[in-house]
């Protein structure tokens, strides 16, 4: 049998939709990319998305054709969002960081018909644009006045744009699992792959991200999204905000330490969401000038593991932290370090220590941890297996790839090696392709940096797995010194020793000049992998 409630298809455009309706007047505020802050709210966002999706039907823009937006968080950009999947259209967030050789095949690969920019990525784009055959046109984040010349194919500013339509027009409807938005993984391994999240997936998630022990925000809070729409849906705040009627401060094309702290402050920001290194930048500002954060009652950060230092200093400016893991293919919520029972109860380093954990999953994600055998292992806080996920927000494929990426039981990997403890906590121990597998058991590369930058002269640390003729693989440390400081190979080992497991020591530590990182500022294993393959340890020979 049957229920007999509504069919009500979970689209996007009703989020919107319901802001304006209950949460009409609440604020978006922008640093806009010209300059100024501008100001405008839930009602006026509705109306001006509505016109964009007026303009697209105009322009042939159909059911599934995808629209691509390179852009700062503003309040134009949200607009084209609702705007774009009002009609059934693909919003394709692409990340502006990436190298512009990536950013063309991403465009290609989706066959984007239209790019929805700010001033800011004009000039990249006109140097690919003649690789570009699937684009029609470009639509500039801007106004006539701002408008440069520009070679990009049919230009127009936005402004000019929508004022072409009346805004006398309805959103389409559809089934909820009609495609709804696109991101890209940034493709450190191979190429970049396209996760399409559907409407559904989007609404569900936006619900799971409004609970008090996820982002933490509601109806009276003020969110400050430093984490980009381009990445992975702002975490899912370009929904959950306005199905709140929370209020949202964009910081556009600034997102240094003081012009985040001066949002931070002159618009009373409660909640903001945002990677380590914009806490960083914060924190150093903070510091420098003798600041303070009075209004501000959480910080979310994720992205890449957040350092203990960073949690204690927020918590000793009264600020609350939680720490949250997550991708792109999950929409991209997994874990969220909430403190419940009976951590809840824990205070000083042992409260750090659950603060420090990935947290535990909301309601719509499933977890399990396995062995190289897809053998289950125990959530015993200690044993750490390949971390896999399943839930309505999950991928089950990627754009365009003829390949099943689900195990038997459903599961997505996610390429993490994971603890889960028995109430739920995960904690991440490494990426599975880092993982140094000795004699059969698993080495964390991520504990062993985590450790050797520890010392104080080191800067940075990057672990890897080198072949060994008796364990297979061994770890081999890589250290770069901080300028101007000395340290051995046996000063560092004595630094490490004791505080990890015997069998977990280092092989071996060689210096460099400079380890090398990716596009997006992660440690790039590969190149240390090749740069290290004929490298033999001194005792391997025994
Ligand atoms: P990409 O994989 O394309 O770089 P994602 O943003 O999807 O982009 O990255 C997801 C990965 O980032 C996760 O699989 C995990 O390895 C890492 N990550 C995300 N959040 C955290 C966190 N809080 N702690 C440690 N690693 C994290």
């Amino acid at each position: 049998m049957r229920g007999l409630m509504q069919d009500w298809p979970l689209l996007c455009h009703r989020i919107i939709e319901h802001a304006a309706a209950v949460h009409g007047t609440q604020e978006v505020v922008t640093r806009s990319v010209e300059g100024p802050i501008h100001r405008t709210n839930y009602a006026e966002i509705r109306n001006r998305a509505l016109k964009v999706s007026q303009c697209l039907d105009r322009d042939r823009i159909k059911l599934g054709d995808r629209v691509a937006t390179i852009a700062w968080n503003t309040w134009r950009h949200l607009e084209a969002w609702y705007g774009i999947m009002g009609i059934g259209a693909i919003c394709h967030t692409v990340n502006p960081r990436l190298f512009p050789e990536q950013i063309a095949w991403i465009i290609n690969h989706a066959e984007d018909r239209v790019v929805m920019t700010d001033l800011t990525f004009i000039p990249i784009l006109e140097k690919i644009a003649d690789k570009l055959p699937s684009v029609e046109r470009y639509i500039v984040f801007t106004d006539k006045a701002h408008m440069p010349q520009t070679t990009l194919k049919n230009a127009i500013a936005y402004e000019d744009w929508i004022a072409q339509a009346d805004g006398n027009f309805k959103w389409k409807t559809f089934d909820e699992n009609t495609a709804a938005a696109m991101c890209y993984t940034s493709g450190t391994t191979g190429d970049p792959k396209g996760v399409l999240y559907s409407h559904r997936s989007n609404v569900l998630h936006a619900l799971m991200a409004n609970s008090g022990d996820s982002l933490g925000a509601n109806a009276t809070d003020t969110m400050l999204p430093v984490v980009p729409l381009f990445h992975a849906n702002s975490w899912g705040i370009a929904f959950s905000a306005p199905s709140m009627g929370t209020k949202l401060v964009l910081p556009g094309a600034k997102l240094d330490g003081a012009s985040v702290y001066e949002l931070l402050d002159t618009e009373k920001v409660t909640h903001t969401a945002g990677v380590p290194t914009v806490w960083l930048m914060l924190l150093n500002h903070i510091a420098a000038n003798n600041l303070k954060l009075p209004h501000l009652r959480m910080v979310v950060c994720g992205g890449s593991a957040m350092p203990r230092s960073m949690i204690k200093s927020f918590l000793d400016m009264g600020v609350q932290v939680r720490h949250a893991w997550g991708m792109t293919e999950m929409s991209p919520i997994g874990t969220l370090a909430a403190l419940k029972p009976p951590y809840s109860e824990f205070t000083g380093e042992s409260r750090l220590d659950i603060l420090q954990t990935q947290g535990y999953p909301p309601f719509g994600v499933q977890m399990k941890i396995t062995d190289d055998a897809d053998k289950e292992l125990p959530w015993d806080g200690k044993t750490f297996g390949r971390l896999k996920v399943s839930g309505p927000a999950v991928s089950q494929a990627y754009f365009r790839v003829d390949a099943n990426i689900l195990d038997e039981e459903g599961y997505f990997d996610t390429g993490d090696v994971a603890t889960i403890d028995k109430h739920g906590y995960m904690r991440i121990t490494d990426r599975s392709k880092d993982v140094i597998k000795s004699g059969g058991e698993w080495i964390s590369s991520i504990d062993l940096e985590n450790l050797a930058v520890g010392h104080p002269a080191v800067a940075e640390a990057a672990v890897i797995g080198v072949y060994h003729p008796k364990w297979d693989e061994r770890p081999l440390l890589i250290v770069q010194l901080k300028q101007g400081q000395s340290a051995t190979r046996e000063d560092i080992l004595k630094f490490m020793d004791g505080k990890i497991a015997k069998w977990w020591m280092p092989d071996d530590i060689v210096f460099v000049d400079s380890i090398p990182h990716t596009a997006t500022g992660k440690i790039l294993k590969t190149a240390l992998r090749d740069q290290f393959k004929t490298y033999n340890f001194p005792t391997a020979a025994a």
